[in-house]
């Protein structure tokens, strides 16, 4: 069960679906009954062993679990300063950690009887994800994605189609990962008696930010159990996460919580420039809102109305963040750096080029952070960053020098 010992897990949220100030279930009324069914076979399933033998033994054959704890050496050496550590979720099937928490709701989809998945995507991973996982439970799939992000990287598109999902291009607002969201909520509105909305992080009214935590725990869990067994017993002093929802971070931080010696870094994208419309640097720029049926910390217009957002990486680009993300953060619990597109690229090409890894966008941002740190800490200190996916779908956007500039010296 996930992180059923650990304290903080299972004190969040509390019974109304809270993180402190941020959480609850701002939706429609008419969409109360989907997540109070939700939230019923939900809390049945999480405390039974069934259950999560059955996932875990689908995340063994399935997706590749566990992935390794794996230390940079050349880079670490390189910095002269802390040492850095990844945890590998780039090796899971289909390239990140998006499929934990889609195998996870194709289980519970099959539990709960219905007969199709229905999400948003921004980078297609999670779109590519949820196809699998769908394919492998025998469900139908409909994925919704911005258009701009359709062309972006056309080849996940092709890959879901593949993999029988139905690809929904949303081409409202700036076409990307929010107006992505608000078509496929649209869609669930219509469908949820036969369908389950998958949703493509930590985000969302309750049940969904915690439905994702507890499938996206099994990083943490394993993370810290291999970093032990590494270091003979000692703990990472710093962990490190790319931060759009929040789900592969949570998934991180989850095996770390409770350890306050344990300092956790959530990293945002910063895109172009501190001005707002250049970056997707939610918690350093936003204030408290509501987005997506959570109250949490939301990028906003003089207006309140959620901001334009960019960044290199598309999987970054969100305005908001979950609430549980926003409640450690507001704590102290949690501290917020951001890297800009043109670090983030120059480590991706680093990491590639000195470690043998090609690195997600987005987790090229984490690495970028851990660099930066690993340079100010001395060698006895020991950094663990979550290497969220990999870069295959970057590769030819990077090479090609991103927004039409110079293309980039490896
Ligand atoms: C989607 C994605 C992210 C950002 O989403 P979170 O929910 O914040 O984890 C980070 N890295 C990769 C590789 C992604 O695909």
């Amino acid at each position: 069960m996930p992180g059923s010992t650990r304290n903080h897990v299972s004190r969040f949220p509390d019974a109304d679906g809270y993180y402190g100030d941020f959480g609850g279930a701002h939706w429609p009324e008419h969409l109360r009954p989907a997540l109070e069914e939700l939230a019923g076979a939900y809390g049945e399933l999480r405390s039974s062993p069934a259950f999560w033998a059955e996932l875990d033994s689908v995340r063994t054959g399935l997706q590749g679990r566990p992935t390794p704890v794996h230390y940079l050496e050349n880079i670490s050496k390189q910095l002269g300063g802390a040492r850095i550590y990844v945890k590998r979720e780039d090796l899971n099937h289909t390239g990140a950690h998006k499929i934990n928490h889609c195998v996870g709701f194709a289980l519970l989809a099959r539990r709960m009887g219905k007969r199709k998945l229905i999400a948003e995507t921004g980078a297609g991973q999670h779109g590519v994800a949820l196809a699998s996982a769908a394919a492998r439970f025998g469900l139908a799939c409909e994925v919704h994605m911005g258009a701009i992000d359709v062309d972006k990287v056309s080849t996940n598109v092709s890959l879901m189609r593949l993999l029988g999902a139905q690809v929904v291009p949303a081409t409202s607002g700036q076409s990307t990962l929010k107006e992505a969201s608000d078509s496929a909520l649209g869609a669930y509105t219509e469908q949820h008696a036969h369908a389950l909305y998958a949703i493509g992080s930590a985000i969302g009214p309750h049940p969904f930010p915690m439905i994702v935590r507890d499938f996206q725990s099994v990083i943490g869990q394993e993370a810290r159990a291999q970093f032990l067994s590494i270091t003979g017993g000692t703990l990472p002093d710093h962990v490190v996460a790319c931060v759009a929802g929040g789900s592969n971070a949570l998934g991180m931080y989850s095996g770390f919580l409770d350890d306050a010696e344990v300092a956790l870094h959530a990293v945002e994208p910063l895109g172009k420039g501190a001005e707002l419309g250049q970056h997707a640097a939610t918690l350093t720029f936003g204030r408290p809102g509501t987005l997506h049926g959570t109250s949490s910390v939301v990028l906003q217009e003089d207006g309140g109305s959620p901001a334009p957002v960019r960044s290199i990486a598309s999987g970054l680009a969100y305005p908001g963040v979950g609430p549980e993300i926003a409640m450690l953060c507001k704590s102290g619990r949690l501290s917020v750096g951001t890297v800009s597109d043109d670090e983030a690229t120059a480590t991706f090409l680093r990491i590639a080029r000195h470690e043998g890894i090609i690195p997600a966008l987005e987790s090229a941002h984490a690495l970028a952070f851990a660099t930066r740190l690993a340079a100010n800490r001395p060698p006895n200190e020991s950094i663990l960053v979550n290497l969220s996916g990999r870069g295959d779908k970057d590769v030819n956007f990077v090479l090609a020098g991103h927004d039409g500039g110079q293309p980039l010296q490896p």
